[in-house]
């Protein structure tokens, strides 16, 4: 009996260690999914002006209801100032480099992100209010010398494959013929058609998912908030369809979504679409807040650099920016109608004023104004005028135009840090002062991939890489 009490028990332990032996390890979790939300041209100023329009109808941010806020210096590698593509290439690359370019220079020993992301078998996307080929996405997918040749990035957008691209800029994918911009008459759509990506025009359902998607909703830019049709999707709209997009692939992901209507809003100095555009972004952070796991899911918001430094004055009165239903661009649009004024000012001002009062109802122009009006340059100072007079009624003002315009090579982004926060794994670690490469390499440890350059090549910094020819954008929003 007893003998066989023994042989029972270690059976059973024998049974056990046998087990034990067997069973493999549980696997690792996989790596953290991350959303890189940027808005354009967002600043502490932006910030403030879309909080205070959310207070006068009794809504809250939830940009203001985050984890720790951090700050991003907007230095470029040549630059105390960035520009948008210098900025998505820092995040890209994790390096600073040259304002212009979009992606590491010729030769430089640098993986993007995108290619990194590939190479771990991993998904990724973007999602923007701009055109897909401006400066904020191509910076993760492109190579390019100069951000205004984007009828090139468009091609290199096909090239690197996302998972899902949903944005504007369809022209830059058709030949003049068809409409597009494209001089070379390749009509892109066919040839991505060919290659098996899904090419649409719109929204409306779901999107395929045994397949790479390119959603190209307008010609240029998205509309600003103020001129969105109701049918038009909203920023968190796009967002949304391309995490879900992201998630059916069952693999980790990374997604850039950027509102990047904010800094041509700015640029205008328009205040209340400048607002508008804001609390849109902060409508697409709680829709992804919301959508995605917070274990599994970092969603990180941030911005290139501010534009304009807007500010409420101390008469400010953000309740009656409920009044206006129409941005600056779109009102400058019926008054201009695209030219210079050729008329006098009493004639600008008789045309003029119908058009404000329907959109801003705003029924005075100063004489100074009128003049400005006539001298600009070109239609984005005739846009500044415009936006600063109507600005300076609901007591929001913006750095004067000449302090800005001060040469070719600066359109008006300003030096003062930007906003970071974060919800879901590590959000705490964006507390603190770093600069955009910082912000990439951090972004990157997160997603478990290497670094971006073999240390010692990291270290060299961007004056190493020589700095491209500067030019101002040639569209609205240079971002
Ligand atoms: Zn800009």
């Amino acid at each position: 009996m007893r003998r066989r009490m023994i042989t029972l028990i270690a059976g059973v332990l024998g049974a056990a260690c046998a087990k034990e032996v067997v069973e493999p390890p549980p696997p690792p979790p996989p790596p953290p999914n991350v959303v890189l939300v940027i808005g354009d041209g967002f600043g502490a100023g932006a910030w403030s002006l879309a909080r205070e329009w959310a207070r006068t109808r009794g809504e809250e941010l939830v940009l203001d209801h985050g984890s720790a806020v951090g700050f991003l210096e907007v230095h470029a590698g040549d630059a105390l100032v960035t520009d948008s593509g210098a900025a998505a290439t820092a995040w890209s690359t994790g390096r600073l480099g040259p304002r212009f370019r979009v992606g590491p220079a010729e030769g430089e020993e640098v993986i993007p992100l995108f290619e990194r992301l590939r190479a771990a078998g991993r998904a990724f996307g973007l999602a923007t209010t701009s055109r897909i080929t401006h400066a904020t996405p191509a910076g993760f997918y492109a190579r390019v010398p100069d951000r205004e040749r984007e009828d090139e990035i468009a091609v290199q957008l096909l090239d690197a494959r996302p998972d899902v691209a949903i944005g504007g800029g369809r022209r830059h994918f058709r030949p003049r013929a068809a409409g597009g911009s494209r001089t070379d008459g390749r009509d892109l759509l066919s040839e991505a058609e060919a290659d098996g990506i899904a090419v649409r025009s719109e929204l409306a359902g779901p999107l395929p998912v045994d397949r790479p998607v390119l959603a190209l909703l307008a010609e240029s830019h998205l509309p600003h908030e103020l001129d969105r049709e109701e049918d038009e999707p909203d920023l968190a709209e796009l967002a949304v369809a391309a995490v879900r997009r992201l998630e059916a692939t069952g693999r980790s992901w990374f997604l850039l979504v950027e509102e990047g209507r904010i800094d041509s809003a700015a640029h205008d100095h328009d205040g209340p679409g400048l607002a508008l555009n804001t609390v849109r972004l902060d409508r697409a952070v709680r829709a992804l807040i919301e959508v995605t796991d917070r274990e599994r899911t970092l969603v990180v918001v941030g911005s290139d650099h501010a534009t304009a430094s807007p500010v409420f004055l101390e008469f400010a009165h953000p309740e009656s920016l409920e009044v206006v239903t129409a941005s600056i661009e779109r009102m400058a649009e019926r008054i201009f109608e695209g030219r210079a004024w050729r008329g006098t000012p009493a004639e600008l001002e008789e045309k003029a004023i119908p058009i404000l009062d329907r959109g801003a109802r705003h029924t005075g122009l100063r004489p100074e104004t009128l003049d400005g009006l006539i001298t600009a340059a070109n239609r984005y100072d005739r846009r500044a005028v415009l936006g600063t007079a109507v600005s300076r009624r609901f007591g929001i003002a913006f750095l004067p135009c000449e302090d800005q315009v001060a040469s070719a090579e600066v359109h008006g982004h300003t030096g003062e840090p930007v906003p970071v926060r974060a919800w879901g794994p590590r959000a705490s670690e964006v507390a603190g002062v770093r600069d955009h490469g910082e912000l990439g390499r951090w972004i990157a440890e997160v997603l478990e991939l290497p670094p971006a350059a073999a240390p010692d090549s990291a270290a060299e910094s961007a004056d190493s890489v020589s700095a491209d020819s500067a030019s101002i954008d040639s569209d609205a929003g240079g971002g």
